[in-house]
C-alpha cells in the first residue's frame, strides 16, 4: 500500500515524520513486513536520527554545512549544489521494519524529512508491504 504526504518547509532542517510513518503503516493494516520511506527531491533527504534532544537537529545540519560548504567553484546554474551533495549523502530512502503493526525504531529514533533547500512545498511516500493480522 502506498501513501503520499505532503509538508512546506523552511530554507533547511530536520522535520519529525515518524507520526506520519506510523500512521501509515497502521492504516495498511500490515502486522509485519517493510516499510519504505522515499522522498522524490534531489535537494532533500529521508534519515532516522535521535529525536530527544532537537540541538541533534540544529548540529546535523550544520555539520553538513561545513562538510558541504556552498562552494565559489561549483558550475550548477541553480546555485545550490551543495544541497545537491547533501541530498544523495544522506540518501532519498529508508527501509523500516514493521513489527506488531509498527515502525520497529529505537527508543531514541525518529524518522526525519531533511530539507536543504528550502522553501519549498516537498512531498514524501510511505510504502508498506507484507503480512496483514
Ligand atoms: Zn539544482
Amino acid at each position: 500500500m502506498l501513501f503520499n504526504f505532503q509538508l512546506s518547509t523552511s530554507k533547511e532542517g530536520l522535520i519529525d515524520i515518524t507520526a506520519e510513518v506510523t500512521e501509515a503503516i497502521a492504516e495498511s493494516g500490515v502486522n509485519e513486513g517493510i516499510c519504505i520511506v522515499y522522498c522524490p527531491h534531489t535537494t532533500a533527504a529521508i534519515t532516522i536520527n535521535e529525536n530527544a534532544d532537537p540541538d541533534v537537529k540544529t548540529d546535523f545540519i550544520s555539520g553538513l554545512d561545513s562538510t558541504f560548504p556552498d562552494l565559489a567553484t561549483f558550475l550548477h546554474a541553480e546555485g545550490n549544489s551543495d544541497a545537491h551533495l547533501k541530498s544523495s549523502v544522506v540518501g532519498a530512502s529508508e527501509m523500516i521494519i514493521v513489527a506488531g503493526g509498527k515502525p520497529l525504531l529505537g527508543t531514541w529514533q525518529g524518522v526525519y524529512f531533511c530539507e536543504f533547500d528550502g522553501p519549498r512545498n516537498r512531498k514524501f511516500y510511505v510504502k508498506v508491504m507484507g503480512d496483514w493480522k
